[in-house]
């Protein structure tokens, strides 16, 4: 390293140690304190406090990219057991766009949704959806998906945007890279990252927005130093929680699964891990297992729609004429709204003839299923026996298969 470089380095280094000291002036809206630990694995629980409420971890996320979870109202969500939603940045942001929601000062009150928000910066959406999109040191410009004008989309301009949406937990914008991804695309991706977090955690101080929390989000690709760079780089700003970005971009599942276990430990240990856009039931189980506090998936909502339902003996596909004649639950061991009331027989009819009341019923099971698998894994980290509930979910899952 030559004596330029380290007077830079020295330089960032006291500049960044000033920001977190002004940060810490004020009270600000968000804590996190784990309750209990597995002593066999890396699995925690733990609860994170808001300006919008409680949320007990490990925690699932349902998705909500338009400002809705797609088929539910905020009412069933809570009977569910939904504690935060995620709303997508990009969406938003185009459509209705910020000045709607301003009428509402905030998404909380535009969506009738009470309980905690957590708001995506818009980087995911613009490197997955927009057209033509470029990537600078300023920012993203990219082209609109539903109407082809022209955007740009500055880390600055992310926590503006997220500050107007109100969401309890603020993302800081990031280069996503797609799957397989050069080293050296992979390196330059981490590092206008990092410089991207700078910019947003300064942007969080200028605007002293005080009930909203920023988490930065670890890039890297699928190369474990790169990783390692970035979680660090990352931490040295403090900020209230960390997430594990790019994952779950094409790349096989062991692989997946080898980068969570390895960039999960690197993060700060006493703020939330939250690991974005994964995933399914067993991968949810596996990864608490490394110590992740926070998901977000498409999967339940998704496929509920397509017919797809989750179970505590497996996934079956209600629309598979087996079940026509069929007068038991989705699920014999689930107490939600749609396995209360109505039958695979009814279900299976409702996904046969597209009726609307399918979304809703299979979008009830799928959520009622992720909240209790999440509720289930606390009580067994709280009893330290995690170990044991994870050998016995797999098992399970193994033995019926997809029906
Ligand atoms: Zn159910």
């Amino acid at each position: 390293m030559n004596e330029s470089k380290q007077a830079h380095d020295r330089k960032q280094e006291s500049a960044i140690e000033q920001m977190n000291s002004k940060a810490k002036t004020k009270k600000f809206m968000f804590k996190f304190s784990v309750v209990a630990e597995s002593s066999e694995t890396r699995a925690r629980t733990g609860v994170i406090e808001t300006a919008s409420g409680r949320i007990e971890t490990p925690v699932f996320m349902p998705v909500g990219t338009l400002g809705t979870v797609k088929a539910l109202c905020p009412e069933e969500l809570v009977a569910c057991g939904a504690q935060i939603i995620l709303a997508n940045t990009y969406h938003l942001y185009l459509r209705p766009g910020v000045g709607v929601i301003d009428l509402y000062s905030g998404l909380h009150r535009f969506m009738n949704w009470k309980g905690p928000i957590l708001t995506d910066s818009g980087g995911f959406q613009v490197f997955s959806l927009a057209g033509m999109s470029k990537i600078t040191e300023i920012g993203y410009s990219f082209r609109s998906h539903i109407d082809g004008s022209s955007h740009l989309l500055t880390p600055e301009d992310t926590v503006l945007i997220q500050k107007s949406l109100g969401s309890d937990i603020m993302m800081c914008l990031d280069q996503c890279i797609a799957y397989p991804a050069e080293r050296k695309a992979a390196e330059n991706a981490l590092e206008l990252t990092t410089r991207w977090a700078e910019r947003c955690k300064e942007a969080h101080r200028q605007n002293e927005i005080m009930d909203q929390a920023l988490f930065g989000i670890v890039q890297g690709g699928m190369y474990k130093d790169l990783r390692e760079r970035s979680a660090k780089s990352l931490a040295r700003l403090d900020l209230h929680g960390y997430a594990v970005g790019g994952l779950s971009v094409g790349e096989p599942k062991e692989m997946m699964y080898e980068m969570a276990d390895h960039t999960l430990p690197l993060l700060p240990e006493h703020k939330p891990r939250y690991v974005m856009g994964v995933g399914s039931p067993a991968d949810l189980v596996t990864m608490v297992g490394y110590g992740a506090d926070m998901f977000d998936c498409v999967i339940p909502t998704r496929n509920a729609r397509n017919g797809q339902l989750f179970t505590s003996i497996g996934t079956i596909n209600i629309n598979n004429a087996r079940f026509k004649h069929d007068t038991g639950p989705a699920d014999p061991a689930c107490g939600c709204y749609t396995c209360s009331n109505y039958s695979r027989g009814y279900l299976h009819h409702l996904y046969r003839c597209r009726e609307l009341l399918s979304y809703r019923l299979n979008t009830i099971h799928n959520i009622s299923f992720y909240m209790r698998l999440m509720q289930d894994m606390r009580e067994a980290i709280k009893e330290d026996r995690f170990n044991a509930f994870q050998r016995d979910f797999y098992n399970r899952q193994a033995e019926f298969a997809i029906l």
